[in-house]
């Protein structure tokens, strides 16, 4: 009997993989991975990167991947590592993407690593790396993209196609056909899923709102962030222009955390807009990351994904990389420089989550002065540096230090890229037939209850909140 079985993102947000197995236990069927997360927050979340796949890596035929965030793709080096030879397949910004992520996260691991060797602070002697920048590099290698709707072929009786999950650039959803003993079966893995409706619900959307409409899903995996929450409405301009004028007018900086690839894009072109239409000041605006700049471009490549919104602003202001005061600082020497400058500027950096990257000597330096402003434009997973900052805490530990925070800490969740549970159920509304069984995953379990409560009693769907190493039989 055909299974798939949940490997990662059961209980948390992160580290999703979802496996698929044609056959059954011990039969010899192909095996597919829907994703390949990093485990990122909590620390008994994050030794799971450290654990071998619950199934041998070179057993695993072949991997599909729905969008470049870490927390789907950022394990995909170290499954190479344990032995994967089989291909990757995303679509081709997503592909592009990963290009950047990937061996700048195989740079962090290493960083890491060296970081731990010279404060002896593991207890691994000598610490070594997730994988490093070059295994990273040569797992691109291993990636084939497959285009929006087109149908491919995996082995006999499995299939898929990747549709658009509106959530960011290249974002797919993943349309499985898989042969059972019952006859034909439609799996559908969501992956993120994104904003449902237009800019009026989502200000400062990069790619266009809506996840795609499905004709039928038999069996749904689907993604529960924001079981629990709602979303402002609420246009974010106004607010973010008040926290920026009153802290470039006390003469203290704006430091945001935010993701290098997409979201630092769509944050900066908010910001031109409101310097051209003078509801800020034009201080130096600096996008502190070395990925920045290529994050800039495959942005601009992939322009037919756009909303509306987007294309706008592309079209008034061009490439952020030739506006004037906006910098992009490429090397470490530019980026320490920040350090001494005393003058106001908005600088953004990653990662997001304040996990590690330059963003932390920004913080290091910025969180002891109460004129400055710490902004999070985005999620923050429990037990990351971000979210202890964000949670009103009066120190945060960065290397090795306790730092005190002593600078203002404001928070903008308009920018999610993730649906909440009113938009996710106007989106289930529109399935022509409910799934026997949706499975929620990637949520905190609380998110994920609250949203199988919703979708059971707003839709009489059959749900259930995926647990981790759970397989499931597809009849
Ligand atoms: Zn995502």
């Amino acid at each position: 009997m055909p299974y798939i079985q949940f490997l990662g993102a059961a209980g948390t947000v992160t580290g999703s993989k979802h496996l698929i197995n044609t056959a059954g236990p011990g039969e010899g069927g192909f095996q597919a991975l829907i994703d390949c997360g990093l485990f990122q927050g909590l620390k008994e979340w994050r030794e799971r990167n450290w654990q071998d796949t619950p199934i041998p890596a070179r057993e695993i035929d072949a991997v599909i991947l729905t969008h470049a965030h870490l927390d789907h793709s950022g394990w995909i080096p170290r499954l190479m590592r344990e032995g994967f030879g089989g291909p990757i397949y995303a679509t081709p910004a997503t592909l592009d993407l990963c290009r950047i992520l990937l061996p700048d996260s195989g740079h962090l691991q290493e960083e890491e690593a060296e970081f731990h060797n010279k404060k002896k602070s593991s207890k691994h002697s000598p610490a070594l790396p997730l994988y490093t920048r070059e295994q990273a590099e040569q797992s691109l290698a291993r990636f084939e993209p497959v285009g929006f709707g087109e149908t491919k072929t995996l082995a006999p009786g499995l299939s898929f196609r990747f549709r658009r999950a509106a959530h960011i650039l290249g974002s797919a959803m993943v349309e499985v056909t898989l042969e059972s003993p019952g006859g034909p079966r439609t799996l559908l893995f969501t992956g993120d899923v994104g904003r449902v409706r237009d800019s009026e619900i989502a200000p400062g959307k990069v790619v266009v709102a809506g996840p795609e409409t499905v004709e039928n899903a038999d069996l749904m995996v689907m993604e529960s962030t924001y079981g629990n929450r709602l979303h402002p409405t609420s246009d974010p301009r106004g607010e973010l222009a008040k926290l920026v004028r009153t802290t470039v007018g006390r003469g203290g900086s704006v430091v945001v955390p935010a993701f290098a690839v997409e979201r630092t894009q769509k944050f900066l072109f908010m910001l031109k807009e409101l310097m051209e239409t003078g509801e800020i000041p034009r201080v130096p605006v600096h996008a502190d990351s070395p990925m920045a700049i290529k994050a800039v471009e495959v942005f601009l490549k992939y322009s037919e994904e756009f909303s509306p919104q987007t294309k706008e602003l592309v079209a008034r202001f061009g490439s952020p990389l030739e506006w004037q005061g906006f910098h992009f600082d490429r090397t470490t020497e530019e980026s320490k420089k920040l350090n001494d400058s005393a003058y106001p500027a908005v600088i953004i950096s990653s990662s997001g989550m304040a996990t590690g990257g330059r963003i932390l000597h920004h913080l290091m330096h910025r969180l002891p002065d109460p004129r400055n402003l710490v902004l999070f434009i985005g999620f923050q997973a429990p037990g990351t540096r971000g979210a202890i900052i964000k949670s009103g805490a009066a120190t945060v530990r960065i290397f090795s230090q306790e730092v005190p925070i002593r600078a203002q800490v404001a928070a903008l969740e308009q920018f999610s890229d993730h649906a909440d549970t009113p938009e996710l159920l106007e989106w289930l509304r529109t399935f022509p037939k409910a799934p026997q069984v949706a499975y929620l995953v990637h949520g905190e379990p609380a998110a994920a209850s609250r949203l199988r409560l919703a979708m059971t009693s707003a839709l009489g769907w059959k749900v259930e909140v995926a647990e981790w190493m759970q397989k499931v039989e597809v009849r």
